[in-house]
């Protein structure tokens, strides 16, 4: 069975890349989700076991002590890591796996699977990202720009992506991305045992 792709998915907050992925898993039935572990505490709505795996700080560094996570980072104060063996069974199983982490877990990624697809979303201006994350009405001025703050260091390492999607129109950006993925599927360097194959029909 041919391997499945690591594809890494970055972006600032307020970049809408929940609201990208929601509908990419509507169009593209070989995508599977790595539900992360974190040691942040559960927002409203938010399911262990889907949204995240809650855990506590000893139990999260038990699990990096006993070699389960992929990669992990601490992010605001909290620890946010990929478990491990899931995302490798669904590699195995031929399921190109979402990974939705934040530039630094994806650079790992990147060392530890050379084949992942690393794709950064941006907004389509620094003006419009603000707008939208007023416009959520959830958060503080203060908030607000310590964010856009964020924003701009996570934009700092977006060159060393593979690819940019701009989220102008929320349709055409999902396109982008599950184009992307669609190409790297067909691309040459992943399809060497399929061209043997053929060069011996
Ligand atoms: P939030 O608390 O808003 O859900 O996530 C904060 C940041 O942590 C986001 O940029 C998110 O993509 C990132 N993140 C979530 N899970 C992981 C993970 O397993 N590894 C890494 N490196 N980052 C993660």
């Amino acid at each position: 069975m041919k391997k499945g792709i690591p594809i890494v998915i970055s972006a600032p907050s307020g970049c809408g890349k929940d609201t990208i992925l929601e509908q990419l898993f509507k169009i593209n039935d070989n995508l599977v989700y790595s539900v992360s572990a974190t040691t942040r505490a559960p927002r409203e709505g938010e399911i262990d076991g889907e949204s995240y795996y809650f855990h506590t700080r000893d139990s999260f560094e038990k699990m990096i002590a006993d070699n389960e996570v992929l990669e992990y980072t601490e992010y605001c104060g909290n620890y946010y890591g990929t478990p491990k063996k899931a995302v490798e069974d669904m590699l195995s199983a031929g399921k190109d796996v979402i990974l939705k982490i934040e530039v630094e877990g994806a650079m790992n990624v990147k060392r530890i699977f050379p084949d992942s697809v690393l794709i950064f979303i941006l907004p389509p201006s620094m003006g419009e990202l603000e707008r939208r994350l007023k416009k959520r009405g959830t958060e503080s001025d203060e908030t607000i720009a310590a964010r856009i703050k964020q924003a701009r260091t996570e934009l700092d390492c977006a060159d060393k992506f593979d690819y940019l999607v701009v989220n102008g129109e929320l349709m055409k950006a999902v396109e982008d991305v599950n184009k992307i993925i669609l190409s790297e599927k067909m691309s040459a360097k992943r399809n060497i045992a399929l061209l043997e194959e053929v060069k011996n029909s």
